[in-house]
Formats: C-alpha cells, structure tokens, sequence
C-alpha cells in the first residue's frame, strides 16, 4: 500500500510539475504533450519516468541540452513521500483522499508561489471549493468548520495584508483554501506557524548576505508548510 502510493506520487508529481510550469504561464495543462520548452522536442515515453529519466539524461534534454531544472525531480519525489506517508497511516479512505488533495494542492501553490511569485487563481478558488464540498459530503472537518474557515482565516488575513501590505490577495485565498480544508483554528494556527518560519528564514537570509532583500519572500511556501503542520497538530 504505502510502495504503490509512494509510486501513485511520483506520477502525480510529474503531472504537478506541468502544472506548475503552465498555470503561471497562461497555457493548457492538456495540449501539447510535455516537450522541452527550448526547442521543441517532444518527450517520449523513458524521459516522462519521473525521477530516472532526469538522472538518465543528467539533467539535460538529450536534444538541445538545456539544463531541466532541478524542481522536477524534487517535486515528484516530495509528492511520492508525501502520498506514501499518508498511506501508511491507516486512515479511512475518506481520510485519506481529503489529506491527499489538501497536500497536493499545497504542493502546487507554494511551488507556483516560490517561482511566480504568485498564488493563481485558477488553483485557489477551485481549490477552495473542492475543499468546502469534502466537508458537506462529510470527508473532512464539518461544514460549519469549513465555511468559518474560508471566511474567518481569509478574513484575517486580508485585513493583515490591507494593513501591513506586506503580501497579496492571493494570500489571502490560499489562506481561505487552507481554511476549507481544515477549520478556522488550525488555519490560524498555520498563519502563525508560517509567520514565525518567514520571519526566522528572512533573519537566516539577512543574517547570510548582509542585506535586505529588494523583492520580498513569497509567503505561500511558508503558508504551504505551516498548513502541512497545522492539518498534523490541529486536526
Ligand atoms: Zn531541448
């Protein structure tokens, strides 16, 4: 169970990595086959072997020999090890695929977020959503819960963001998916515990190179992980 899972995220994983490069960029996550984005070579069957191929090919499309970016085999094997830690929990099934789209949808975001610097919305407001219907069909927290923590965490956080303007408005949505999806407390409690990792990761950085930064950190990684945590502890 927790091999074929661990299997199940790796091939979700290289699916991920699609959409992560093609949402920011505007383009279908269906059409065209994945090929390589400097010239054009299709990939057949081996290189789309998450993981592998990329050792295989030593990081280069075998045609043109652009360096593929080290992202792909990092998510595809965060995706696996997460996919294969949930399964080897024992949850109920309901259980289970709930945790695995919450995790998944983290995934994409905080990546998306970490390159983009973007949270879209075609992730987040779906995402939202789909979490809000797993609570009414009773798979995750009840709807109650799910409803005040869209509203309640998303809340909070845009009056954080219209105070400080520190972050976006696509924080302040993926904060209300975090919330669909576990509850408005332990969403709170993810805002805190991302706050305190950005603020100890932004010291590490200042502390590092000995200047500030011009661009500011992306909050949704942090938000992503403190989520992770959150839905641990809380839930
Ligand atoms: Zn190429």
């Amino acid at each position: 169970m927790t091999w074929l899972f661990f299997a199940i995220g790796l091939v979700l994983g290289s699916f991920f990595n699609v959409v992560i490069w093609r949402i920011p960029r505007g383009e279908s996550i269906v059409f065209p086959a994945s090929h390589c984005p400097d010239c054009g070579h299709t990939l057949s069957a081996w290189e789309l072997i998450p993981v592998v191929s990329y050792l295989i090919q030593k990081g280069k499309c075998i045609h043109c020999s652009r360096r593929i970016s080290w992202q792909y085999p990092v998510v595809e094997l965060i995706a696996a090890i997460g996919f294969a830690y949930y399964a080897s929990r024992g949850l109920t099934w309901p259980t289970l695929v709930t945790k695995l789209v919450f995790f998944s949808l983290l995934l994409v975001a905080g990546a998306i977020d970490l390159k983009h610097r973007k949270l879209p919305n075609v992730i987040t407001i779906p995402g939202m959503v789909i979490g809000i219907v797993l609570a009414l069909i009773g798979w995750s927290v009840p709807i109650s819960a799910s409803l005040l923590g869209v509203t309640i965490s998303g809340g909070l956080l845009m009056v954080i963001v219209l105070i400080t303007k520190g972050m976006g408005m696509g924080d302040v949505k993926f904060v209300g998916l975090i919330g669909a999806f576990i509850g408005p407390w332990p969403a709170l409690g993810s805002i805190f515990i991302a706050s305190l990792m950005g603020a100890v990761s932004g010291s590490i950085y200042l502390f590092i190179t000995k200047q500030g930064r011009k661009t500011p950190i992306p909050f949704g990684p942090f938000l992503a992980l403190g989520a992770l945590i959150g839905s641990e502890f809380f839930l």
